[in-house]
């Protein structure tokens, strides 16, 4: 049998905006198939062509509907192999082969055979005739019923199926967490909804423009053969007609629609900014489809919306307030990326840090450390691309990330030394840095930076214009500190903190003056923890203002207990401490510990170092004052090893000197330790001072002093620091009482 398409003879092909109608007629008699092709062929139907496809048995047909689902309306004789043949086909048609919007008109040959009413509702019947009856006039009406209920059918079903790919695509348009990958999902989206090639397709977003201005847009994304265009300026596209109509939507604020391509607008009051996007369509698009696009443009929005809102939140999780560049949580996020990288072996990290910036920030104005601020990022900022990380850490502190070539300290402190530039920051202030190489790290980024930042700490404690590089070793001494401390703590609740005394003898009598109280650490084992090694940690660590306490408690119980056993001549010498003694309330708290002791003030002597007193001088002298007032003596210890003027010297209210160690140590050479150790006490004599010599050990020692009028003397010669007990016997013992 011949199934070959009947195409009008004077038309061409109908095109693929205008399919044309698919019609099947069913008929084992060929005159009556012919005759139909015939009129039908002629037709033109709602503005669109018809093709026929015929079919001469029941079988025919039904291989043909399962394979071709386009067809429209078939034309069905009931009669064929059998009686009910035809109706046969129409069951097979909607509930075998499932399909129900071909529309389907049953004819047949002799009149009185209708199917009863059940079928024709059942089946979705549109229309029943008799052969005879059917003129090519009545033909028509038929066929453009049946055709037009079909279309509408149709476009119900697509809008059905295009409503639930709204809703799912919806859905991943609410994923999306930039503007970026939104617009890359909204043309794919909008490309499988109208069932377009993903081709010229282009998403704009308008910058701000002057009011009356045209406003300027940038791609954000594009497909087909505007691929290339993406993040560039609308100018840019290459192609004026699609630039110009995208403008014009920007402008006008509404979706256009033109013959072969639509550009929907979505203005900034729903999505955040203005937004335009180009779709070529290639053909007008119907009711249904722009009906679609309509609530698929109101997804949209809210799409782009939920970004902008995003994107604000992670501006502000993610940037500096002030200087507008990433902060400490973008340069944690970046460090965390780059150390599980492969990059990580040749990035660097510098941190730095103004010297004195906080200094200059009380004494200025917070204005004119923002402007440092601004100054320090603009410049960070105009040196490095996009390879770099600039951000501010806190305060003063930025950091730089970025490759080992690019990132240099050397090269970044001098950005900001330009000579002959009185005012250039690097000739007010100085900055410090430290490098730490990711190679040699491989821990987390919140731990690379504290590392970082603890070093530059430790550097800048040295001085200004420090530039390190971290080591890990230096790390491990700063792990060693921190057990140190800790158990430091456990020692002092534990009862592991004493004193030991140590006594100051008068060299002409050998009568005891008074006894120094030096910390001791013991362990449970007996190994001692020198008070080198702990004081210093507790002093950086601001330990040292409960230990000095407990301290200055212990050596005020033996106070008491030296003159409970008749020594109440026997000064204790208590070593405090700077930050012990800079606390405001360091007078009340020691008298308290007076009172509570029961001790006078006059049986106390506070060691003070030389670089303590020199320290905060003016604070220094008026607690010193306070202290003398109530009667306590005061010592310079390690007296010789600072650099104190005469003339700080003579304001200071203190009663003696105790000249260090180290001098003493070195009077047995004809040297530059005798020299200091004459001058200690000329200057001692001449500001109204008398003197101490520590740590004495030998005859000669004690000969020289006595000869250079150095009466007083502490040292392993007399006796070595000892507990309070011992030295109670050893007090006892001597001859001289
Ligand atoms: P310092 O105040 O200069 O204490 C004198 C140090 O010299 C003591 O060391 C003492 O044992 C040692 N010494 C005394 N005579 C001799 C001697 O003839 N030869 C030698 N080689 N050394 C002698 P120690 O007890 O190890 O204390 C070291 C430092 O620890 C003290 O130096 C002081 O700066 C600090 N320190 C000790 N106890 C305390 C305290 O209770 N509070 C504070 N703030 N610092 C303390
Ligand atoms: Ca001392
Ligand atoms: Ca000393």
């Amino acid at each position: 049998m011949d199934d070959s398409v009947v195409f009008s003879d004077d038309e061409p092909v109908a095109d693929s905006a205008h399919p044309a109608w698919r019609i099947l007629t069913v008929d084992d008699d060929p005159d009556f198939q012919r005759a139909t092709a015939f009129a039908i062929g002629e037709m033109d139907i709602l503005g669109r062509r018809v093709e026929i496809q015929q079919a001469f048995s029941n079988r025919e047909a039904a291989m043909l509907l399962a394979e071709q689902q386009d067809f429209a309306l078939v034309l069905l004789d009931v009669v064929m192999e059998t009686e009910d043949a035809g109706l046969r086909l129409v069951k097979t048609l909607r509930e075998v082969i499932g399909n129900a919007e071909i529309r389907i008109v049953l004819l047949t040959g002799e009149p009185g055979m209708a199917p009863v009413q059940s079928v024709m509702r059942d089946y979705d019947i549109n229309d029943y005739w008799s052969k005879n009856e059917l003129s090519s006039e009545r033909l028509r009406t038929v066929l453009t019923a049946g055709l037009r209920s079909y279309s509408q059918l149709k476009a119900t079903a697509r809008a059905r199926r295009g409503l639930q790919m709204i809703v799912e695509s919806s859905n991943a348009l609410f994923c999306s967490k930039n503007t970026r990958e939104l617009s890359a999902k909204i043309l794919s989206e909008i490309a499988s909804l109208l069932d377009l090639q993903a081709e010229g397709i282009v998403c704009v977003k308008a910058q701000d423009a002057a009011p009356g201005e045209l406003p300027d847009a940038y791609v954000i994304s594009a497909s087909g053969r505007f691929y290339s265009s993406i993040d560039g300026n609308l100018n840019g596209l290459g192609d004026d007609a699609v630039a110009s109509a995208l403008r014009c939507s920007l402008q006008k604020q509404t979706t256009l629609r033109f013959d072969d391509c639509t550009v929907l607008f979505f203005p900034r009051f729903q999505a955040g900014a203005d937004y335009a996007c180009y779709v070529a369509t290639e053909r007008t698009l119907d009711d249904t489809e722009l009906e679609l696009l309509e609530v698929f443009s109101a997804s949209i929005s809210r799409g782009l919306y939920n970004v902008a809102l995003f994107s604000r939140l992670e501006e502000m999780a993610y940037q500096d307030d002030l200087l507008k560049i990433p902060n400490r949580n973008a340069l944690i996020r970046m460090l965390d990326m780059t150390l599980s990288s492969p990059n990580k072996d040749d990035r660097v990290l510098v941190l730095l840090d103004i010297d004195n910036f906080s200094g200059a920030n009380t004494a200025f104005g917070t204005g004119y450390g923002d402007f440092i601020l601004g100054l320090v990022a603009n410049r960070l900022r105009e040196t490095f691309d996009g390879n770099v990380l600039i951000a501010r850490v806190r305060d003063d502190l930025f950091a730089v990330l970025g490759p080992e070539h690019q990132v240099r300290a050397e090269a970044i402190v001098a950005l900001f030394r330009r000579p002959n530039r009185p005012y250039e920051l690097g000739q007010v202030h100085s900055l410090s840095s430290v490098t730490l190489y990711l190679r040699d790290f491989d821990d987390t980024a919140s731990v690379a930076l504290q590392d970082a930042r603890l070093t530059l700490k430790q550097a800048k404690q040295l001085g200004h214009d420090q530039h390190v590089v971290h080591d890990r070793r230096l790390q491990s001494a700063h792990a060693e500190s921190f057990r140190l401390l800790l158990a430091l703590r456990d020692a002092v609740a534990s009862d592991l903190i004493s004193i030991e005394l140590q006594p100051q003898v008068d060299m002409r009598s050998g009568v005891v003056t008074g006894v120094e109280a030096l910390a001791r650490w013991y362990q449970p084992d007996g190994k001692a923890i020198p008070p080198l090694e702990f004081i210093p940690l507790a002093e950086a660590t601001g330990y040292i203002l409960p230990l000095g306490d407990l301290l200055m408690r212990l050596a005020l119980q033996a106070a008491r207990r030296l003159a409970e056993s008749g020594y109440r001549d026997i000064r204790v010498a208590i070593n405090v401490s700077a930050s012990q003694l800079l606390q405001r309330d360091f007078i009340e708290r020691f008298t308290l510990h007076l009172e509570a002791a029961g001790v006078s003030a006059a049986q106390v002597e506070l060691e003070i170092t030389e670089s303590v007193a020199m320290r905060s001088f003016e604070q220094v002298c008026e607690q010193l004052l306070a202290l003398r007032t109530m009667g306590v003596k005061v010592a310079i210890d390690d007296f010789g090893t600072g650099f104190s003027s005469l003339s700080y010297l003579r304001q200071l209210p203190a009663d003696r000197l105790k000249i260090d160690r180290s001098f003493v140590e070195e009077l047995r050479a004809d040297d530059d330790g005798q020299a200091i150790a004459e001058a200690i006490i000329q200057i001692a004599r001449r500001v109204g001072m008398t003197v101490i010599a520590e740590g004495v050990e030998n005859q000669q020692q004690v000969e020289w002093l006595m000869q250079h009028d150095c009466l007083e003397a502490q040292g392993y010669l007399f006796a070595r620091p000892m507990s309070l007990e011992r030295l109670l016997n050893w007090l006892g013992e001597r001859p001289s009482r």
